[in-house]
């Protein structure tokens, strides 16, 4: 690292420290703030222990640190849907199914806000779903490039920063796979169809964030 990315280094711990704060406000029962992520991969399997089930959901950020190969090698049963061998709609479903009653979910989010909300928006609806309500415990990885002042600022960032991206990952034929930004278009393909807003974590649900203090995900 150059003495010219000390600034930067500090100003993002100054970042992660406020939304950290805000998300143990909200109920997480831990947030930390990891400067990289080394860091962030060493706080994740911590936290998980071995042996256990772990569901992965459609996430760039969980895939880029190489978690899941992680896992694996501390024994853990990794459930993905991202798995070429599922040919068939009902083998997909049957393991989307696995995946949100897993012991462990972990996820990333499309966007944070600086007062602890997170928003996401999904076409399927199954990580919304699992982030919601779920039997295991829920671990949110994410770098501070989802970071959104506020809620206006999340939603516009889900939509015209991880969508676009998310469309041409998946071969979906929405107008923003071609601009690069939202139009709020009808499209058949349209990949936004659920939204959501995590104010609050949910009743009965033990939730825990990894803030990384890098560009993770779209
Ligand atoms: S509403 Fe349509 S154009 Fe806008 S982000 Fe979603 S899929 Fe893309």
């Amino acid at each position: 690292m150059s003495a010219l990315d000390e600034p930067l280094k500090k100003a993002n711990e100054a970042l992660g420290k406020k939304i950290t704060s805000s998300l143990l406000s909200n109920g997480y029962r831990t947030a930390v703030y990891a400067h990289d992520a080394h860091d962030a991969i060493r706080l994740a399997l911590g936290l998980i222990p071995d042996n256990c089930s772990v569901g992965i959901p459609g996430t760039v950020t969980v895939r880029e640190l190489g978690l899941p190969e992680r896992l694996i090698e501390k024994k853990c049963r990794v459930y993905h849907h991202w798995d070429p061998s599922l040919t068939t709609a009902e083998a997909r479903a049957a393991r989307l199914a696995e995946e949100n009653s897993a012991d462990w979910f972990v996820t990333s989010s499309n966007a944070v806000t600086l007062d602890g909300k997170m928003v996401n928006i999904d076409g399927t609806g199954n990580r919304i779903a699992c982030m919601s309500w779920g039997t295991g415990r829920i671990l949110f990885i994410i770098g501070l490039n989802k970071v959104a002042r506020d809620l206006d600022g999340a939603i516009a960032r889900a939509r015209n920063s991880a969508t676009p991206a998310n469309s041409l990952r998946t071969g979906l034929d929405t107008p923003c796979s071609k601009t690069g930004y939202c139009v709020d278009c009808n499209s058949p393909d349209r990949a936004c169809r659920v939204i959501s807003i995590i104010e609050r974590v949910p009743f009965g649900r033990e939730a825990h964030v990894i803030l990384v203090g890098e560009k993770l995900g779209y």
